[in-house]
């Protein structure tokens, strides 16, 4: 199998375990991380680090690499290297496979406020709300010209931007544990938890310990992502590419 060489966009805890599973398989793995994460954790098989230069120049890495198909496992969040993923394997003439997981649902004893974009999020918070924010680097700024909100600002690695008084930076990375995610909500009398809709096991005690807490959700929803095959486990998308 190893005439098939295979690009996965990555940058999620998914696209390294299907990266794992294509290796085993026996496909060459080409990796494609955007560069942003100062110490990622590393999949197996080949990697590659930083932005294309937009759809032409996927293309031409494609075309250069010689790649049989392009498996996107990229966060749901991540709209524009998936458009640009799913339009140069169309225009190269090989597959483009998608791998997402579930989005995550209401249970009835949860207290969700869906919101369309951060935008929105962030005109969702009642004044003065005390914030558990885990939406990520890129979205801070919006929330961070609410002079009247503050709270706790969850992320992996340090953001650009520093934060507004009445906000406390955690740098952390999950999973974490229903128990440290309801401790973490009352130590910091948290009103308001704030998240994307990821989907997925790895992030979902949060919305565990603010049900059990009675906290409401701020719940943004995914932006679309291209109309492609769409597999929803690492084996259903391993099968369909033997
Ligand atoms: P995005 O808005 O879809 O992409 C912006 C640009 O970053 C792309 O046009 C591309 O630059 C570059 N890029 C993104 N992913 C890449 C990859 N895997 N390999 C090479 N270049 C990539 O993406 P984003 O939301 O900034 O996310 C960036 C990365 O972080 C993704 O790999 C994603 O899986 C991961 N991530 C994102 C989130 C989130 O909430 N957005 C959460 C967790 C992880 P060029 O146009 O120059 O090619």
């Amino acid at each position: 199998m190893q005439d098939k060489r295979i690009l996965i966009l990555g940058g999620t805890s998914d696209a390294i375990t299907l990266a794992r599973e294509l290796v085993r398989s026996g496909y060459a793995v080409v990796t494609s991380l955007a560069g942003i994460t100062e110490n990622p954790t590393l999949p197996e098989g080949e990697i590659r680090v930083g932005g294309f230069g937009g759809e032409e120049g996927l293309l031409s890495y494609i075309q250069e690499q010689g790649f049989t198909a392009i498996t996107d496992a990229t966060h749901p969040f991540a709209a524009q290297i998936s458009s640009n993923g799913f339009n140069a394997a169309e225009r190269a003439g090989i597959a483009y496979y998608r791998l997402e997981r579930a989005a995550w649902s209401a249970l009835p004893a949860d207290h969700w406020i869906d919101v369309q974009d951060v935008a929105a999020a962030v005109n969702a918070l009642p004044h003065g709300a005390r914030v558990l924010l885990t939406t990520g680097r890129k979205e801070l700024a919006l929330f961070m010209t609410r002079r009247d909100l503050t709270g706790v600002v969850r992320m992996i690695e340090k953001p650009a931007i520093s934060l507004q008084t009445g906000w406390e930076l955690l740098l952390a990375r999950p999973p974490f544990s229903v128990d440290a995610e309801r401790d973490l909500m009352l130590q910091h009398w948290i009103t308001h938890l704030v998240t994307k809709n990821a989907g997925g096991k790895l992030t979902v005690s949060k919305l565990i310990a603010a049900r059990a807490l009675r906290i409401p959700v701020v719940v943004i929803a995914r932006p679309q992502k291209p109309q492609a095959r769409t597999f929803g486990s690492v084996a259903s998308l391993v099968a369909a590419l033997a």
